[in-house]
């Protein structure tokens, strides 16, 4: 049977990229960027002054001046005024651009101000050049601050902002489809009777979709029906780029997914990777190079193969940089009944020396997803071994990859 690392490979080789488009910056936070972001000026701009006081000359100082007449007042988003003589002084505020023939900013709390004179708190020794941003010193006119691949954050959009673009360049969200299959599914909200099942696995993988920075989604229940089934999936297919299915997939009279996938044309990429949970996932590329990504409907093999399949190979396809492998300390040890990779989910604490601790939190079946709660991620243990001991450092994957 496949393994994890080859499974992921088959996707990533099989997925094409995404298309880009424009958007405004303020829709632009969360997305992958896929442009350069050069400054436009200098930053800062100009001398900056960094504090309220007044601008003087140091050399006037050192000369034993310390009262100085106030000539006038530089605010920020002033022009920039001039300071002539050494025994004068500007009022300056924070923000503005540093008066020509000023070298030295004395904080108000430094002086006392009688008569438009600006006198300095007796024994303030002030130091050429403080409380003075230099221009250019965060970096120079032309510099690469934004690259490509990065994930847009807050930060990033001041950075996008401050270079004077009101829009940018990113990667387009694909349309995402979700379906739901069982027939014993029930919408929250809904009567149910006693030997029905809520619907869990839609919301969640929309709110997994959602964190990661794909809005463009939808989700649908169907039941197990073969030619519902293919009637619906023909239509879909034909809408979106992405298809992400939950359940239908194991060896069940009632799992018709992938035999009604491949008589709409989509070509199967593997049946099934060597894990647990999530063991009977499928995925396949359609006829117009939609991924579709069929997942096993207990609820931890849902979430676990989103996680560990889906959206990395969305936000691969999106262009995104990849981020580092983390690796984690077992804090207990772990028995895995099967020869398979088993994803254990963990609770994670940092040591004072630094390391991840992770702590199991066993599921009880695939089918208990309310002992998620609370977790961060889960830890893939390899196929080879059955047993880890607390102290093995294992590789660790959070619910959200930021
Ligand atoms: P299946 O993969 O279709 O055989 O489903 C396996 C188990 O997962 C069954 O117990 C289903 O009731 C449950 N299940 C499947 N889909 C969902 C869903 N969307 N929400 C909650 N439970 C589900
Ligand atoms: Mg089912």
């Amino acid at each position: 049977m496949l393994t994890v690392e080859k499974a992921i490979c088959m996707i990533t080789d099989a997925i094409p990229s995404v298309d880009r488009e424009i958007v405004q910056l303020h829709q632009a936070s969360g997305r992958v960027l896929q442009q350069r972001v050069k400054a436009e000026r200098d930053q800062p701009p100009f001398d900056r002054v960094t504090m309220d006081g007044i601008a003087i000359k140091f050399d006037a100082f050192t000369k034993g001046i310390t009262e100085f007449a106030i000539k006038g007042t530089q605010q920020a988003g002033d022009q920039v005024h001039r300071l002539c003589q050494a025994n004068d002084c500007l009022e300056i505020m924070t923000g503005s651009v540093l008066p020509k023939g000023s070298d030295c900013v004395v904080p108000v709390e430094r002086i006392s101000i009688k008569n438009d004179h600006a006198i300095l708190e007796n024994g303030y020794l002030p130091e050429r050049n403080q409380f003075i941003h230099p221009q250019g010193s965060d970096h120079e006119k032309g510099h690469v601050i934004l690259r490509p691949g990065q994930v847009i954050s807050p930060m990033d959009i001041a950075i996008i902002a401050s270079c004077g673009l009101e829009s940018v360049q990113v990667s387009k969200q694909p349309t995402i489809q979700l379906i739901s299959t069982g027939n014993e599914l029930v919408d929250p909200g809904k009567k149910i009777e006693a030997h029905q099942i809520r619907m869990s696995n839609g919301p969640a993988l929309n709110a997994m979709l959602t964190r990661h920075g794909f809005f463009n989604t939808t989700h649908e229940h169907l039941v197990d029906d073969q030619d519902i089934l293919e009637k619906r999936l023909e239509k879909i297919l034909a809408e979106n780029e992405v298809i992400v299915l939950s359940g239908g997939v194991s060896m069940g009279k009632a799992d018709y997914v992938p035999e009604v996938l491949t008589k709409l044309g989509v070509k199967i990429v593997f049946h099934k990777i060597s894990q647990q949970p999530g063991k009977p996932m499928w995925f396949g590329i359609g006829p117009a190079g939609q991924q579709v990504f069929a997942l096993p409907g207990n609820p931890v093999s849902t979430i676990v193969c989103c996680r560990h399949y889906v959206i990395p190979a969305l936000l691969h396809a999106a262009g995104r940089a990849k981020t580092q492998s983390e690796f984690a300390v077992l804090a207990e040890e772990v028995t895995c009944s099967s020869k398979l990779t088993c994803f254990m989910p963990v609770r994670i604490s940092c040591s004072a020396d630094g390391f991840i601790n992770a702590t199991p939190v066993p599921t009880n079946t695939s089918g208990d997803f309310t002992s998620l709660t609370g977790t961060d991620g889960y830890v893939e243990l390899a196929k080879e071994n059955g047993f880890f001991d607390a102290g093995a450092i294992v590789p660790i994957h959070r619910w959200t990859i930021s």
